[in-house]
């Protein structure tokens, strides 16, 4: 089992391979005797998942943490333990994951909107309270393989976990300019999570995939001897296929199935980006191009970094094709680089909307800081402290709250309720009473214990950080100036 991985990571330098084949010990022995829910030993599960790092070229500490990635969650190790075999570094990854696996977003009959908001503040979440993106990369790959087996978990389960996947991993993988991931997450997580739909569309689409599917493969040749014909070199030709849960999505928007060119799309990969130009003028010379749909992503990338040009033609018989064109390095980063790709399509709601603001200056910070680096250190320090003026809390109802860092009990009161600020007798984190002036914490639980009344003090100006609530106190005293 172990040796397939170790091929995998043959490429890596030879101490990081030990420092592999000792987490898979590790593992193996801490995991003896549990099984997985289909009834495979455990350790199949933290193979599996170290096999998907392995693949995205992840560092050897990565793929050792990932091997016990459930080791401290699910075994009688201790940390302690397990820094004292493997050292800091490892086993920070370790319970970065660890921590991780508190979060878990449910959803509740409610508005859309606030559901939203929900996901939003959790994904922002998960970064800062990850500290590394490694941690991130592999609750990812976590998720990965445990969406390929949840075939035999319960209804229930399936649905709850599939939702969970499709509003916070997915995006984060989407954010991470995973598109390869991220679209397989979709498409595992849509039949479970809308099982009517996933049905209905996929009766619709069927016989259309098919024959858009037939029709390419004619075309294909076609197009490859007119550009070999014009000195153009191809180094690959292939026919990709819509994600299903993208165009279940899309066709929210487009109701029309026959409106969507790219169902199926000829994607063709060429050597620079001079020959992307000189292939896209001799398709053009062949096939009428469909007026305004010529989208150069190459002269002006997506908002999220993507590259390609995408030509939409009237190829033989009249037909529309979308045709893409790009390079293997722009091909690369739209499938598993993580500086590509950040979507902007999926916040295609009022760009006025605070929340949307709030969350494209996250994108654009994310993006500069992954930007500033190249893949290699990229992986070493992968610092997730981009919201260092942020701290993330829960109420114990599992909602988040976004506050200032440096926030107090007090704040997250506000921050819930005007009436429960004004109330607030005391609190408890993580269970725990705490005192007013308490710094809160990424990732605990605040529970604020109500009074009978409203009795705000002047005192909490002085300990409260976020201005909301500052203003909150103040509103009060100058509508009751007689109280204390
Ligand atoms: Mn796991």
């Amino acid at each position: 089992m172990i040796e397939k991985l170790l091929k995998k990571i043959n490429a890596q330098k030879t101490g990081e391979r030990d420092l592999i084949a000792r987490a898979f010990d590790f593992a193996k022995k801490a995991h003896e005797g549990q099984r997985r829910e289909d009834g495979e030993p455990y350790i199949t599960h933290p193979v599996a998942v170290a096999g998907i790092l392995a693949d995205l070229k992840l560092d050897g500490p990565a793929i050792a943490a990932c091997l016990m990635h459930d080791v401290l969650e699910d075994t009688k190790i201790t940390e302690e333990e397990m820094e004292k075999e493997f050292g800091k570094e490892v086993t920070f990854l370790v319970k970065g994951v660890t921590k991780l696996a508190g979060l878990t977003y449910q959803e509740e009959p409610g508005i859309k909107a606030k559901q939203n908001l929900k996901a939003q503040s959790l994904r922002k979440m998960f970064f800062a309270m990850a500290e590394d993106i490694r941690v991130i990369l592999i609750k990812l790959a976590d998720r990965y393989h445990n969406m390929s087996t949840l075939r035999t978990c319960s209804p229930e389960k399936r649905k709850r976990i599939s939702l969970e996947t499709l509003e916070i991993y997915a995006p984060i993988a989407e954010r991470l300019g995973m598109g390869q991931i991220k679209g397989d997450l979709e498409d595992m997580a849509f039949a479970h999570a809308y099982p009517e739909e996933y049905k209905l569309l996929l009766s619709k689409i069927k016989d259309k995939y098919a024959d858009r599917q037939n029709y390419l493969e004619k075309v294909k040749p076609i197009v490859m001897k007119n550009l070999s014909e014009n000195k153009i070199k191809v180094l690959d030709a292939h026919a990709r296929a819509k994600h299903y849960y993208s165009l279940y999505k899309k066709l929210q928007k487009v109701s029309d199935l026959d409106r969507i060119h790219d169902l199926v799309a000829l994607r063709i990969i060429l050597p620079d980006i001079s020959s992307c130009y000189e292939a896209l003028g001799i398709i053009h010379k062949n096939y009428k191009p469909l007026p305004g749909l010529i989208k150069d992503y190459l002269a002006m990338p997506k908002l999220n970094g993507y590259r390609s040009i995408h030509a939409t033609v009237f190829a033989e018989e009249g037909r529309i094709l979308e045709i893409q064109l790009r390079t293997p390095e722009m091909h690369e980063h739209a499938e598993n680089g993580i500086a590509a790709h950040w979507s902007y399509s999926e916040s295609n709601k009022n760009k006025l909307h605070t929340a949307d603001i709030k969350e494209a200056q996250w994108i654009a910070q994310l993006k500069n800081w992954l930007k500033a680096s190249d893949n290699q250190e990229l992986y070493q320090s992968l610092r997730t402290n981009f919201f260092n003026d942020r701290v993330f809390v829960l109420t114990p109802k599992g909602e988040v709250k976004d506050l200032p860092e440096g926030s107090t009990p007090l704040d997250f009161a506000y921050a819930v309720h005007t009436d429960l600020g004004h109330s607030t007798k005391g609190a408890k984190v993580n269970g725990r009473m705490v005192s007013f002036d308490y710094q809160l914490k990424n990732g605990q639980i605040v529970e604020i214990i109500k009074g009978k009344v409203k009795k705000p003090s002047r005192d909490w100006l002085g300990l409260v950080k976020s201005s909301e609530a500052r203003r909150r106190i103040q509103s009060w005293f100058n509508a009751n100036p007689k109280s204390s």
